[in-house]
This record gives structure tokens, sequence and C-alpha cells, in this order.
């Protein structure tokens, strides 16, 4: 055996994505990515990474999503010391979310220890701000796309733009092994074309094995164009009864996509130009000055349409990194537009407008992202009466939308796109649900004679 591949992460689920390529005594990562979810998934973080991180020579990064680079401050603290690359935008992304992710788990722990529980050691910091940053310094200057680089004697990688966040890419990685030659690519999470930002994702090449996401595998999105006039539909509607819309975001991409959104409303007319907008988010204010500084990235429309302005320097746009500019957002009484994080509500100042706004039958809370069983945001969205928001119970009057068409991950046609008719490869689905996207996409990749591998969690597989 001389190539193997085992999935120590996001197998047959859809986080903690982390894959080991073993080829003649070099190992090399793609992603290492932290588990999301309930408990039992994140207790995953705490348990030992399934090889040794000081024996790893490269770690390639697909993009700066928690679930793609969350664990690499442990895998530095348990003795990782090679190369780390990435695109430009990526490394500055994760700059942002892992000091943020130290930052959210010190703040866990605390609470934690303050409120007397039995889950204190649940709770224990995978890693602190100082591994945090020393992990930065193992990225080396960031990677163009569609450039090859050799990683170690052998395997060159190839980042190729997987459309899917600012910086994000499909990897790869071509290998020669003697006289042979194999070459392995890998998704990363895939984008929806057709979106306004980001280009496409580029398709699959030619390779003989593919490690690909299948998240969305077992559906179609509901159209974006309808997606956006409904979310000017719900701007509109609300300020015309003078109330305020929340709209719970993720930082990365879905605030930078909303903000161009409600630009273009306002430019059009489609909504209201008394309207304020307010981006209330440190992490969503630091993305959206990283995604300015990137235009290698955006689509060719969109680098037309900043001729017509810039979407995130509008006018009645205000950016509130201060919690005393927060706070004085909840003096407004009508006529705000609030993104906020988080978007699943279980952290973050949206709670705080959330308690502000749930109340009142003239505002609006707007859901435009996933929400996991068990958050804030599934339970408004599932139609409770009232919720516990900062040990008080507020009743939900206020109208609730959930928009569906802005996912950020491809739906199953955008996958079998990417895929295209490609004869030669070898499928393997990962990073999917498994009762879900995966088996799903599996059998309709088996009806037309590529019946892919679901790798179990640790399972080698050989691949020459
Ligand atoms: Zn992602």
């Amino acid at each position: 055996m001389t190539l193997s591949y085992v999935c120590h992460g996001a197998a047959r689920e859809v986080t903690g994505s982390c894959h080991l390529v073993e080829c003649e005594g070099h190992r090399i990562l793609v992603d290492c990515g932290m588990f999301q979810g309930d408990r039992d998934t994140e207790a995953a973080n705490a348990e030992p990474f399934g090889f040794d991180p000081s024996s790893i020579d490269a770690l390639l990064l697909t993009h700066a999503h928690l679930d793609h680079c969350g664990r690499i401050p442990r895998l530095v603290r348990q003795g990782f010391h090679g190369r780390i690359l990435a695109t430009s935008a990526t490394r500055e992304l994760v700059r942002v979310v892992l000091l943020d992710a130290a930052s959210l788990q010190a703040e866990d722990a605390a609470h934690a220890r303050r409120t007397d529980r039995n889950d204190v050691a649940l709770a224990a910091p995978l890693y602190d701000l100082d591994d945090a940053l020393h992990a930065l310094d193992f990225f080396e200057p960031g990677i163009g796309y569609d450039q090859p680089i050799q990683v170690v004697p052998g395997i060159v990688a190839r980042f190729l733009d997987a459309g899917h966040i600012l910086g994000s890419a499909s990897i790869l990685l071509d290998v020669q092994v003697g006289e042979a030659h194999r070459s392995v690519v890998f998704s990363g999470d895939l984008g929806n074309p057709g979106r306004p930002l980001l280009r496409d994702p580029m398709p699959a090449p030619a390779a003989d094995y593919v490690v690909m996401e299948c998240t969305y595998g077992d559906r179609p999105h509901r159209s974006l164009p309808d997606s956006v006039q409904e979310l000017f539909q719900a701007i509109r509607e609300t300020a015309r009864r003078h109330g305020n819309v929340v709209i719970p975001t993720f930082a990365l991409e879905r605030a930078q996509e909303l903000l161009y959104y409600i630009h273009q409303g306002l430019r059009g007319g489609a909504i209201p130009a008394h309207v304020r907008v307010f981006l209330d988010s440190p992490m969503a204010i630091s993305a959206t000055e990283i995604f300015r500084r990137h235009p290698e990235c955006f689509d060719r429309a969109f680098l037309d349409t900043l001729h017509h302005g810039d979407p995130f320097a509008m006018e009645g746009l205000h950016f509130t990194r201060s919690s005393s500019e927060s706070m004085a957002i909840n003096n407004i009484d009508g006529g705000a537009v609030i993104l906020a994080g988080s978007g699943m509500c279980n952290g973050g100042r949206v709670r705080h407008h959330l308690k502000h706004n749930l109340w009142r039958e003239r505002s609006s809370v707007v859901f435009v992202g996933y929400a996991a069983d068990g958050t804030l945001a599934r339970r408004i969205i599932d139609g409770a009466a009232s919720v516990r928001v900062f040990n008080e119970d507020i009743p939900v009057r206020a109208q609730v939308w959930t928009i569906n068409g802005f996912s950020a991950h491809a739906d199953r046609p955008a996958l079998l796109a990417w895929l295209g008719e490609l004869p030669r490869e070898q499928v393997l689905l990962v990073h999917g649900e498994y009762g879900r996207g995966m088996h799903s996409f599996a059998q309709i990749l088996a009806s037309r004679g590529r019946p892919p591998l679901m790798p179990q969690r640790g399972e080698r597989i050989t691949l020459l």
C-alpha cells in the first residue's frame, strides 16, 4: 500500500471535516474542523484525532468555516508543526474565526463554572487565545487559485474556486508514486451557481478519486430570485407598520450577501428609502472588511455592480462594532433592519434584539439560514408561543418569516453538475447526514453506474 485515505471527521455527518492522505511516509491533512451539534457530537472534539498530529507534514485548508478549521489550534497544541496552506482570503477569515472560537470557549467554560453545572469538564476549552494565535503562525502566505504548489516531494496541490464562501476552494492533489500517478480531488464545501458576489464553483477536474460533500444531496433549493423578493416583502411590510426587522445571520458570506440584496432593494425601490440597516456583529463587520479586500474572489457581474454603488458603504447602513452602539439600536421604535449573529440565535447580540422585538406585533423576525434542532431559532420557527431569552419568557407576537433559498451549499442539481460526466473516477461521499443527503445522493450516483463509497470515521481506503 503506497497511497491511502482515511476520513477522520465528516464521515457520514456534516461537521468535523478532517481527511488524511498518506503516501510513502508523507502525511497530508485536508481540513481540521470542529464537530458541531448536540453534546454527543461535540464531545468528539476532545477525543484523540486518530493520528499523531506531530507526524503531519502539511495541512491544506478548503475554507474558513469553523467545521473545517476549528480544531487547528488543538492540532498545533498536540504537536503539529507542519505547513498550513490556504488561499489569501481564507487565511484572513480564519484569523477572525479562530480567535472568536477561542474566546467563545473561554466564555462557555466560565459560564459553566459560575453556574456550577456538572458538565464543567465538557465545557473545558479545547484551546485558548494563545493556542489560536500560535496556530496562525503556521499559515504560509496565501495561495492563488489554480496555482500548482508542491506540498511534499511527489505531491502537488491546486486550489480551485469552490464558490461557497470568500476564499473557498476545492483541492486537487496530484500524486506521483514511482512510475504511477494518481489524482484525488476534495470538493470542500461547494457553493450554488448563480450567486451574486462569488464566482460559480469550478467543475470537478478529471481525477481518479473524488471526495465530495453531499449536504443537500437529497433536494433542490428554493429559487434565489423568489427568496430575494420574499426578503423585500418582509422588510416592506414591516416598515409599513412601523416595526423593526431582525435577521439572525451568519457572519461569513450570508451577512455580505444580505447587504448586497438590501442595497439592490433600496436602489430599485423595492425597499423604502427611509429604512435604516444595522450590521450588528463584530465578526460580520470584520468579515465584511476582509471581503472588500479580496476583489480577486468576486464574480465579474459583482465587480460591475460596484460601479453603481458599494453595498457595504450604502447610505443608511451602520456598522455597530461597540456594545454601546449595539444597545442604542434598542431605542429604535420602527424602520430598522438589524442583521446580527448568531444565525441560530444560541448566542450573540441577536438575542438582545429578539428580546426587544419578539413581543411586538409590528416587528418581524426573518430566518434565512439553517437552524439545528434544540436552538432558539428552531423553537421560534416551529411556532413557539413564547420563548426564554436571558431568563425571561418573551411572547412571540412578531411576524416570523422563514426564507429558504439563501443556502451557501450546492443543492442536488448543483452537486451533480459539479461532478459532471467524468468516466474514470471513484466517488467517495463525505459531509452529509447518512440517512438524508448522503444516502439519497448515493442512490442517484449508483443509478448512473457510479456507486460511491461512503467511508466510516477511521476506515482506511487504499487508493494505490
Ligand atoms: Zn462551509
